[in-house]
């Protein structure tokens, strides 16, 4: 079997795919640290050890995301909005947007029915949307961020949040504790407010069927549930969403080596 690694080296997180053959799912690895920490290393290592393979046995590496020029193991690379257009066209084939809730960015991607990437929006200016403002509310509420879909589920009532920028939104969640207000209530705020935000970047696209999610924010159910909402769409959704960016820079390090038969 030919075995092929995609590392996704993101602003907060660092995630590996090894693929079989380009289309088996092997093993996965996710190390908390991005581009500029030991993540990418130690990430590269857990994926081998999942798959009980050495290094010398992949025939290629391929690095993407934010991190993906600094990675020692590889000078394969590939830019984010390709990968994840590949992944999630590998797990959902009928995927026609893409939705990518990363540490600090939001992206929305629009694919033909081939596959390829016709047109995207993305914010990566402000953190209000992303990942990060949800980390930062985590931290004033003194919660995991895994937390945060349970405590909305217990919700009986949303705390809307209404400031969008994320400074001033932790001081409006600080005053709303100080006033006695129930922690559910609030975080199922902060999700729909998360929701909205990118919601806003998706309608600036021509929102097509079938859509699917991806990245780390992926994983909150509140939030996945309130931009259905918001869009009034279903949104597809598998446990591994914060690999597919990974997933697809693993079936391009496959393509490469298909294409030039030498180990990469
Ligand atoms: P990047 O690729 O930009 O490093 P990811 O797509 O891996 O980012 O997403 C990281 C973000 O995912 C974190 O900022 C965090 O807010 C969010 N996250 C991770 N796990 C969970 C979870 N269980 N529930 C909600 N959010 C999560």
């Amino acid at each position: 079997m030919i075995y092929t690694l995609g590392i996704d080296i993101g602003s907060t997180t660092t995630k590996c795919v090894i693929l079989g053959d380009g289309n088996k799912y092997i093993a996965d690895s996710l190390v908390i640290g991005g581009a500029g920490t030991k993540a990418p290393d130690e990430a590269f290592k857990l994926a081998l050890k999942e798959a009980s393979l050495e290094k010398e046995s992949l025939s290629a590496v391929l690095a993407t995301g934010y991190g993906r020029f600094n990675f020692s193991e590889t000078s394969l690379q590939m830019s984010e909005l390709s990968c994840h257009a590949r992944g999630a066209y590998h797990v959902y084939p009928e995927t026609r947007t893409i939705i990518d809730i990363g540490g600090q960015d939001a992206k929305v991607i629009n694919l033909s029915p081939q596959g390829k990437i016709a047109n995207f929006v993305m914010n990566d200016k402000c953190a209000a949307g992303t990942g990060r403002f949800l980390d930062v509310m985590a931290g004033v509420l003194q919660l995991k961020i895994d937390d945060f879909e349970m405590e909305a589920d217990k919700a009986d009532k949303s705390i809307r949040i209404s400031n969008t920028c994320t400074v001033f939104a932790e001081s409006e969640v600080i005053s709303q504790l100080a006033k006695g207000e129930n922690i559910s209530n609030i975080v199922k705020g902060i999700c729909e407010s998360v929701a909205t935000r990118v919601s806003y970047l998706a309608k600036r696209t021509n929102i097509e069927e079938s859509i699917c999610i991806s990245g780390g924010v992926a994983r909150n159910g509140a939030v996945r549930k309130a931009l259905e909402n918001e869009l009034g769409r279903k949104i597809k959704y598998s446990q591994k969403s914060q690999f597919l960016g990974a997933l697809g820079a693993a079936s391009y390090a496959f393509e490469k080596f298909e294409s030039s038969k030498e180990v990469l």
